[in-house]
């Protein structure tokens, strides 16, 4: 049902495929979500209410201060408002949460059966796209008779480490999850995915499974905040693109592939078998062109 989204991939998806599923089982006829400007989260949304015919509103918070035209309308933006959905726009460090609270309140005294999703799609049911990955991943290294040493990708709004490590740990898996970070300091960002991470287990019948020691986020790539790319992300976007042909966003999977290169490059993956888990996704490059000069690709033959 939600083939369109996955055509463009992108982590959301998953977490969707379960978030859609309870928003019709309570009869939503609207759903809203927020995050920054750019947000995959968002346009993901936005493709799954189109297929579902279900009407989207989208809170976008400016979390950069990028003026660039591209980055305010094209992109991601252009996605949210091609798939039917309206948006919203907030300056900086508002209190989203509240926002949507407030506009999902309005909409309901309007009569409309509202589902709100949080930013990311983080919580307990939106993790649960995240706890199926974990056992594909274990069912393919298992087929392929392969060891992992480490299952590494990009963290933000948490839910994609929440659903990995809780389903990891509910099959007894060895296979440490490390979560690169993209803004939040380290022990924040692992309390939070410590806690979601309980709930999660609980939630799908393993309750107290999670560890405390199995929740491990390196904050060491995040540059200088939401959404700001760091030359280490630039760098690893221009190089899965040119050397295997995958495109980054510069504001998740750049940071993850940045530490992810920069760890390989200090040796720590030297005895053992890294595997990046990509999430995605493309759309928010066209609004962030002026981050990268690609003039010199321009010939006349
Ligand atoms: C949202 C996002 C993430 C982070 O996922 P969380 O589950 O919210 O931590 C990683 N990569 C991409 C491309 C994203 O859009």
């Amino acid at each position: 049902m939600i083939a369109p989204a996955c055509q463009r991939g992108g982590n959301k998806t998953r977490k969707l495929e379960f978030l859609m599923a309870e928003a019709l089982e309570q009869g939503a006829d609207m759903v809203m979500t927020q995050g920054a400007t750019q947000t995959n989260h968002g346009h993901q949304t936005a493709a799954c209410t189109a297929s579902l015919g279900l009407d989207c509103h989208i809170l976008l918070e400016d979390r950069t201060g990028y003026e660039n035209a591209n980055y305010n309308t094209n992109g991601n933006v252009l996605l949210d408002h091609l798939h039917g959905a309206t948006t919203q726009k907030f300056p900086g460090a508002h209190d989203m949460p509240v926002e949507m609270e407030r506009a999902a309140e309005k909409m309901r005294v309007e009569g409309r059966k509202v589902y709100v999703i949080p930013g990311g799609g983080s919580n307990p049911t939106g993790a649960l796209g995240y706890v199926s990955c974990a056992f594909e991943v274990l069912a393919q290294v298992n087929d392929a008779g392969m060891k992992i040493g480490r299952l590494v990708h990009a963290t933000g709004p948490s839910g994609t480490q929440v659903g990995l490590v809780t389903g990891m740990c509910a099959k007894n898996s060895q296979i440490p999850v490390l979560g690169i970070g993209i803004r939040t300091p380290q022990p924040k960002q692992e309390q939070k995915v410590y806690d979601q991470a309980c709930k999660t287990a609980k939630k799908l019948g393993f309750p107290g499974v999670v560890q405390r020691e199995h929740v491990m986020v390196n904050t060491d790539y995040g540059g200088e905040g939401y959404g700001i790319p760091p030359g280490s992300g630039i760098e690893a976007i221009r190089m899965f693109a040119e050397l295997e042909g995958i495109l980054l966003d510069p504001c998740y999977s750049a940071k993850g592939a940045a530490g992810l290169i920069d760890l390989a490059r200090k040796g720590e993956f030297k005895d053992e078998r890294g595997v990046f888990l990509f999430t995605g996704d493309a759309a928010a490059l066209g609004g962030y062109d002026f981050a990268f000069d690609s003039s010199g690709r321009w010939v006349t033959l």
